[in-house]
């Protein structure tokens, strides 16, 4: 009783806990198996961070108590670690919950299992990383106060990961022939602020010194930690790409009061100037709640108005969900799901044009793409203003011998509302 399939939901964090969960299992023996069939254990790592998150989680564990059988259903990950007891009462066919970082107990519990028998059920899409990029974790937790966020109390106070084991991790997947390492955290500006003086920069340096052709993509950055001296650095760089994710959950001052971010309209708008000023190719993402309790149409009006003044190339949108625990959940002013969806509608919408705009801007233009997919007539892949999994990417008609992983020239032909096609050259 060896065999195990692992489901991961939620963001690139989830991913690296998979991964790393799936590193240990098999140096204590187990065999990481695609096929629902051939598994005796089922894992799924959920994810809670929003309602449709939480949606999505129940989802999987329902299928896969559906097909269970006689395997073994483990459940981890944020839903499990804050509504464990509710899940085990309405699922009763999840054998066993953990939480967050309990790897050792996980291959605990999965080692007193000896043989067993296992027959037929369906198979399962879990699609793997493809051999072109990796998502390396480099923090824990959050200790920000944003009033409508779960993540600090689920995942606890932020903790840098040591630069060793980042460096090691990085060095280790260049050697393997990963062409683009993804630094994820839930705030990476925070980086170091626990490690006595070595700070973001200091990593970004010392992963830039590592030998070989790679992109680094930096995800998540607080808006008001983002420096002048970061910039710089980043603009220097012949390595990280000029591609910065920075969520900024709104626009407008009474509502960022609300949401306990730091910062301001004219502040934003400062700060992206700079960024542009700085890094005048720079491809922006950014990420906005719409319905926020109490927000008006002024103020959503104002937030599409200031989308329109950014121009940002790529920008996700999340309906205001009420989370239990959270400052937010007792504000007394939510908005109706209808308004949220109308204005969730709206803002994408708007969002459409302008992403097609920037679309359009690439067209006639030759650019670095790294290849994530090929198929018989068409190759996946993306520019440097493409984040895997939330941006666009670039398709490649005929792709002859490309290969997975591989970084090639492009020239952009034609452009849509999120992705561009283009050309070999
Ligand atoms: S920065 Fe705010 S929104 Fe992001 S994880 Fe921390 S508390 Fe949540």
């Amino acid at each position: 009783m060896r065999n195990f399939t692992l489901i991961t939901l939620g963001c690139p964090k989830n991913i690296v806990d998979s991964r790393n969960l799936i590193d240990s299992l098999t140096k204590e023996g187990f065999i990481y198996v695609e096929d629902f069939k051939k598994a005796d254990f089922i894992l799924i790592n959920t994810c809670c961070f929003i309602e449709d998150a939480k949606e999505e989680s129940i989802e999987e564990i329902l299928t896969a108590a559906k097909f269970k059988s006689d395997r073994i259903l483990i459940v981890f990950g944020c839903l499990s670690k804050r509504y464990g007891q509710e899940l085990k009462r309405e699922i009763p066919e999840i054998d066993v919950l953990f939480g967050i970082d309990d790897d050792s107990k996980i291959v605990e519990y999965m080692q007193r299992f000896k043989n067993g028998v296992w027959e037929n059920i369906k198979n399962h899409e879990y699609t793997e990383e493809p051999p072109s990029y990796r998502y390396i974790k480099i923090a824990e937790g959050c200790s920000r106060k944003c009033t409508f966020c779960v993540i600090p109390d689920i995942r606890g106070k932020f903790r840098s990961i040591r630069p060793e084991k980042i460096l090691k991790e990085v060095e280790d997947f260049i050697k393997s022939g990963i062409k683009e390492i993804i630094l994820v955290a839930q705030d990476i500006t925070q980086y170091g602020k626990d490690l006595r003086g070595y700070t973001l920069k200091e990593l970004l340096k010392d992963l830039c010194q590592i030998n070989g052709d790679f992109w680094l993509r930096l995800l998540y950055l607080y808006p008001s930690d983002v420096d002048e001296k970061l910039l710089q650095f980043i603009k220097e760089s012949n390595k990280i790409v000029k591609y910065l994710d920075i969520p900024l959950q709104h626009s407008e001052d009474r509502i960022l009061r609300l949401m306990g971010r730091r910062g301001s309209r004219k502040e934003y708008l400062r700060k992206i100037r700079e960024i542009k000023e700085a890094i005048p190719e720079v491809a922006l993402r950014s990420s906005f709640i719409v319905g926020f309790p109490t927000e008006t149409e002024d103020e959503f009006h104002n937030l599409l108005d200031f989308i329109e003044e950014v121009q940002f190339h790529h920008l996700g949108a999340f309906k205001y969900s009420r989370e239990e625990g959270t400052i937010a959940y007792h504000l007394k002013g939510q908005i109706p799901e209808n308004i949220k969806e109308r204005r969730y509608f709206d803002i994408m919408s708007r969002q459409a044009l302008i992403s097609l705009e920037k679309n359009r801007n690439l067209v006639g233009r030759e650019f670095d793409a790294l290849i994530d997919y090929v198929e018989a007539d068409i190759a996946l892949g993306r520019l440097y203003c493409h984040a895997p999994e939330i941006d666009g990417v670039v398709m490649i008609e005929n792709p002859l011998n490309l290969k997975a992983g591989q970084k090639v020239k492009v020239l952009i032909t034609e452009a849509y509302d999120y992705d561009v096609k283009g050309v070999l050259v």
